[in-house]
């Protein structure tokens, strides 16, 4: 580590005074993101908030120079800890970066800087009268944030996640220099897919300045409908008969009700359904209202046949909107006890015993597990409680959670290997998963991405710890 007060001077000359942190109380939100443990949070020499690539590059040079560890970070909302820092590193925040966005609309697509928000291209691409369907969850998230952890959302099912969507990128490599790889292209079979590599790649190979992004023509109208079922069982398992309609919906999540009622608690609002235990968020985009409308019809029914004790269709948008709020909320509205949160991935036909399997460990183990998932492409979510919940309400404290939550742990990941699952299906490994990597992955395929890692970023400056 070289002198701190060189190394500050130094950031200075390239970024400007203004844009160097060092007080401890400016630090503080740069030693974690969203996750929900604070074991990790560490604090940086340094935060530097460069304008621009080039900007971005010479830091780079000059951290490498001095063997200064680099943590890049967006809006810091991830879920699992990538963007934490090593104490004797800087962060390289693109929260500056966050000036130019460009829609072309001839060949479909968006060009911007990697700090611009999801919340500003949803607004820009809407104006274009465009689409850009992935959406995780918050909308402060920041466009090179989501491509380094290639973010998922409840739309996969029918659109793919982030990944699906980047067709350019500027990134800096660990030794400065300033690569474009991709292009507005739709196809490419030229060489190795570098631009691939660095797409969930947690900051670890390079820093990602600017972002193209395919865009989609807007559907002429969304809408939201809700099935409530006896059992979350029965829930699940009409999700199969819904897509051998050969309809493929916009998103498909099941809810527990037991987990929606904090949400109710919290924005004092009402799930639109009271039978039943468990419910299914069906959303559909068409063109016309008419065949949407026909089209939720034809789902009802089909879940009517499969168990569904009432079918809603939101079609006004308030209320597509509130019954949204309401999903959207449930990791804000449980966050204060959740001790972790869980991210698998199973095949689709693997949900709903993975999920019965969750149950069995929630009794047996005595931690409670509400569990959410995007129920048509196998990405669930089960929160493990530190209290314990009664009708939405957190009571006492569990006793022994950080035993009972390892011993989860490791029971939750073996189900999910056993039925072909991976560990973070759209948050990461960050530093929060990485110890369980090579027992998904095996030690071949995680060898080989550290001899990546290794070959281009052989110093290991750019965001250590993580992943590995
Ligand atoms: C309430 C809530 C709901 C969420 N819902 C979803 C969801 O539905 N689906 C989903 O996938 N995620 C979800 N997330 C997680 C999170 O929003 C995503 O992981 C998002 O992609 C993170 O973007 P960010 O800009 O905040 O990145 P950060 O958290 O700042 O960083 C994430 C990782 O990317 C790296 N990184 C950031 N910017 C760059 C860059 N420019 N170049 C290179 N590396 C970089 C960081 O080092 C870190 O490893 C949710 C989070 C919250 C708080």
């Amino acid at each position: 580590m070289p002198n701190k007060t060189h190394l500050l001077r130094q950031l200075e000359n390239i970024s400007g005074k203004d844009n160097v942190l060092s007080s401890p109380e400016v630090l503080k939100p740069y030693s974690h993101d969203e996750s929900a443990t604070d074991e990790f949070n560490t604090m940086p020499v340094a935060v530097v908030k460069p304008e621009s690539t080039e900007q971005v590059a010479e830091i780079v040079r000059l951290c490498a120079e001095e063997g200064v560890p680099i943590t890049p970070r967006g809006a810091g909302t991830g879920l699992a800890g990538g963007c934490i820092p090593v104490e004797e590193g800087i962060v390289l925040s693109l929260e500056r970066l966050n000036r130019r966005i460009h829609i072309d609309p001839e060949n479909m697509s968006v060009t911007a800087d990697a700090g611009i928000s999801l919340k500003q291209l949803y607004q820009v691409v809407e104006e274009g009268d465009l689409f850009f369907p992935p959406h995780p969850g918050d909308e402060s998230a920041m466009l090179g944030g989501i491509v380094a952890a290639n973010a998922g959302g409840a739309r996969a099912v029918k659109y793919g996640t982030v990944k699906h969507f980047v067709r350019g990128l500027k990134v800096v490599t660990a030794d400065g220099k300033i690569l474009s790889l991709g292009g507005n292209l739709m196809k490419s079979s030229t060489g190795y897919h570098l631009m691939d590599l660095m797409i969930g790649s947690e900051g670890t190979l390079g820093i990602i300045t600017e972002v193209t992004l395919s865009l989609l023509p807007k559907p002429g109208t969304i809408m939201t409908m809700v099935a409530p079922f006896k059992t979350v069982d029965e829930a699940i398992s009409s999700v199969l008969p819904v897509l051998n309609l050969k309809i493929i919906p916009f998103a498909v999540e099941f809810i527990e009700h037991s987990t929606i009622r904090c949400v109710e608690r919290l924005l004092n609002k009402n799930w639109p359904v009271k039978s039943g235990t468990a419910s299914l968020l069906i959303i559909l985009d068409g063109p016309d209202e008419d065949r949407v409308l026909e089209t939720a019809e034809k789902i009802g029914k089909e879940l009517e046949n499969h168990g569904a004790l009432d079918i809603l269709i939101a079609e006004q948008r308030e209320k597509q909107a509130e019954i949204l709020e309401l999903r959207s909320m449930i990791y804000e509205a449980l966050r204060p006890g959740v001790g972790e949160l869980y991210d698998v991935c199973v095949p689709r036909s693997e949900i709903g015993g993975h999920v019965q399997f969750i149950h069995e460990l929630e009794e047996r183990i005595g931690v409670p597990l509400p569990t959410i998932g995007h129920a048509a492409d196998g990405n669930l979510h089960s929160h493990a409680m530190k209290y314990r919940l009664e009708d939405g309400e957190m009571k006492e404290p569990i006793k022994d959670f950080a035993e009972k939550n390892s011993l989860l742990e490791r029971e939750i990941f073996a189900d999910v290997f056993k039925r072909g699952g991976v560990i973070s299906g759209e948050h990461g490994i960050g530093i929060i998963k990485k110890n369980h990597l090579i027992a998904n992955l095996g030690k071949d395929a995680v060898d080989m991405m550290k001899a990546i890692k290794q070959a281009l970023d052989p110093n290991g400056i750019l965001n250590p710890g993580k992943l590995f």
